[in-house]
C-alpha cells in the first residue's frame, strides 16, 4: 500500500475501524471491491448489531466491543476520522507496518483517473460557510461541482458516484487530514487557527500541522490569511508543487499576490495579468451574505479558490449573490421594536463568537452552555464596549459571569439559574428588557449545546421560537 492509487483489492485484508456514518459505507465499498474486509467497533449495542448484520450479509467479518485489537494478517487500517490518534489499534498498526487512512484518504485512493481536482478548505472556523460560497461561485462559472466533505455529502459518494464533477469544494476537519496522508489539492485555504480539539490531536502545534496537511503538494495556490499568521507559517512550511503561489486574504487594501477590499469592493491583485500594476474587481461587499467581517473573509478565501480555477470575475459576484447561509450562522429572525434578533448559535467556541459579537455596534448578549475547557477573558475584554447587556444560561455561565465582572464590570448581567426548556424564553424576554431599539440581540453561546439541548440547531430553534413569541405578543 505505497502512495499511489490501489487498484486491485481482490483478496487485500483490509480492517475498518468504526461502524457509523464513515465506517458502514466504506466497509460497503471495500467488499465491493473485493477486500477481505473486518470491521472492529469499540461498542456492542442495539444498533451496532443491526449495522453488522447488515454488512455480514455482504461477507463483511464485524467484531463488537473490541476496537483496539488489530486483526490478524491486516495490510490496512480505514479508520472513522473522530478515533484518537493514540487509540491501542494505531499503536498495533504502527508496530506492524500497517499503514492507516481515514475517510478522506480512502476517498482520495478510490478516485477514478480522471477524476475532478479538489479544492479544499480547512480552519477552527468558517469552513462550511466557504465551502458553500465557494460551490456557489463554480456554479455561477457553469462548472460542475457539490460542497462535499465534513459537510453531509461524503467524499466517497462524490468520488464513486454517476454525477460527475469539472470540481469539488472539499470541507475538511482537522481530523480528517491527520488521517490523508496522500491527499493533494488543486488549491486549498486555511481560513484561521485557533485553539480547538486540543485534547484529540494532543497539542497546538499537532493541531496546526494537520491543519497544514491540506497545503501538502497543492499545485496552484496557497490560500492563507493576512490576519492570522500562523496561516502564512503554514504555507511556508508545505511542500508543494512548482509555481504553486501562496496567495492571502484581507480585509485591508490587498498588497500584490493578495485578495482584499477597497472602497466598498472585493478586488483580487494575484490572479491578474500584471499583479504589481493591476487589480480587478469581483464583487461588492454588499453582495456578501451576511456581510460581516469574518463572513466577507470567507467570501475572500471562496474567491481565492475559485480564481485558482481560473473562474471570471463575474462568477464571483454571481456566486455570492446567489448565496444564503445555513440556518443558526448569524441569521437574522426578527425585529421587534427596532431591536433585532440574530441567532448565532453555530457560534459554539470563542473563536466564531469574537467574530460574531465583532459584527454589531450594540449588542445584548446571550451566551453560556458547555465551556469545553475555554476561558472567556479576552473575549469579553475585547468586546466589553459593544454589549449593552448580558444574558447567561446553561452549566457553564459563571465562568462568562466571571469575566465579564473583571473586563465590563458596568455591563448588567442577567444570571439565569435554570436549564428547562423554558430557559430559552425568560433569557429572550430577559434580553428585551435590556435592550434599547437599534440594539441587536444576539445568541452567540461561545459554548456547546448540549447540556440544555440536543445540538445547536435545536437551542437556536428555541430562540427563534422565543423571539416569535414576543413579536406576537
Ligand atoms: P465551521 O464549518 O468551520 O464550523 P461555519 O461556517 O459553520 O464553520 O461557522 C461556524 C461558526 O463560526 C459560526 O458561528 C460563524 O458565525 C463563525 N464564523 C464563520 N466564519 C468565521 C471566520 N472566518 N472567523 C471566525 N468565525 C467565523
Amino acid at each position: 500500500m505505497g502512495s499511489g492509487q490501489v487498484t486491485d483489492w481482490q483478496g487485500k485484508n483490509v480492517t475498518v475501524a468504526g461502524l457509523g456514518v464513515s465506517g458502514v459505507p466504506a466497509a460497503k465499498v471495500l467488499a465491493g471491491l473485493g477486500a477481505r474486509v473486518t470491521v472492529v467497533n469499540d461498542g456492542d449495542d442495539e444498533r451496532a448489531r443491526t449495522q453488522a448484520a447488515e454488512l455480514e450479509a455482504l461477507g463483511v467479518t464485524v467484531r463488537l466491543g473490541d476496537g483496539d485489537t488489530l486483526p490478524e494478517g491486516a495490510e490496512l487500517v480505514v479508520t472513522a476520522p473522530g478515533w484518537k490518534p493514540d487509540k491501542p489499534l494505531f499503536q498495533a498498526a504502527g508496530r506492524a507496518g500497517v499503514p492507516v487512512w481515514g475517510d478522506v484518504e480512502l476517498a482520495w485512493r478510490l478516485r477514478g483517473p480522471d477524476a475532478a481536482p479538489w479544492l479544499a478548505v480547512t480552519g477552527t472556523n468558517g469552513k462550511t460557510t466557504t465551502v458553500q460560497m465557494l460551490a456557489a461561485i463554480l456554479k455561477a462559472a457553469g462548472l460542475r461541482t457539490a460542497a462535499v466533505g465534513n459537510i453531509g455529502v461524503s467524499l466517497l459518494d462524490a468520488v464513486l458516484g454517476e454525477e460527475k464533477y469539472d470540481v469539488l469544494a472539499v470541507e475538511l476537519s482537522s481530523y480528517q487530514l491527520h488521517w490523508a496522508p496522500s491527499l493533494r489539492a488543486h488549491s486549498a485555504a486555511v481560513l484561521n487557527l485557533a485553539p480547538d480539539h486540543l485534547d484529540w490531536h494532543g497539542s497546538m502545534e499537532a493541531y496546526a500541522a494537520d491543519k497544514g496537511r491540506v497545503y501538502e503538494g497543492n499545485r496552484v495556490a496557497c490560500v492563507y490569511n493576512v490576519a492570522d499568521k500562523a496561516t502564512e507559517d503554514l504555507v511556508r512550511a508545505a511542500d508543494v508543487e512548482e509555481g504553486c503561489r501562496a496567495v492571502g486574504f484581507t480585509l485591508g487594501t490587498p498588497g500584490p499576490s493578495q485578495l482584499g477590499v477597497v472602497e466598498g469592493l472585493l478586488v483580487d491583485r494575484a490572479f491578474v495579468a500584471d499583479r504589481h500594476k493591476n487589480a480587478q474587481e469581483l464583487a461588492e461587499v454588499s453582495d456578501v451574505n451576511p456581510p460581516a467581517p469574518h463572513n466577507i473573509a470567507n467570501a475572500l478565501a471562496a474567491a481565492a479558490l475559485a480564481r485558482a480555477f481560473g473562474v471570471p470575475a463575474a462568477a464571483v459576484r454571481d456566486g455570492l449573490r446567489s448565496f444564503t447561509p445555513d440556518a443558526h450562522r448569524i441569521a437574522h429572525v426578527a425585529d421587534v421594536d427596532g431591536v433585532a434578533y440574530v441567532d448565532d448559535s453555530k457560534a459554539t467556541n470563542t473563536h466564531a463568537t469574537e467574530a460574531s459579537l465583532a459584527s454589531y455596534e450594540s449588542i445584548v448578549w446571550i451566551a453560556g452552555g458547555l465551556a469545553k475547557g475555554a476561558t472567556f477573558d479576552e473575549l469579553v475584554a475585547g468586546a466589553a464596549e459593544r454589549l449593552r447587556g448580558a444574558v447567561l444560561i446553561g452549566a457553564d455561565r459563571a465562568l462568562i459571569r466571571d469575566a465579564l465582572a473583571r473586563h465590563a464590570p458596568e455591563v448588567p448581567v442577567v444570571d439565569l439559574d435554570r436549564t428547562d426548556t423554558g430557559a430559552m424564553l425568560q433569557a429572550v424576554q430577559e434580553a428585551r428588557r435590556l435592550a434599547r431599539p437599534g440594539d441587536t440581540v444576539l445568541l452567540a453561546p461561545a459554548c456547546a449545546s448540549m447540556d440544555m439541548f440536543a445540538n445547536y440547531n435545536q437551542r437556536g430553534d428555541a430562540f427563534a421560537e422565543a423571539v416569535r413569541e414576543l413579536g406576537a405578543r
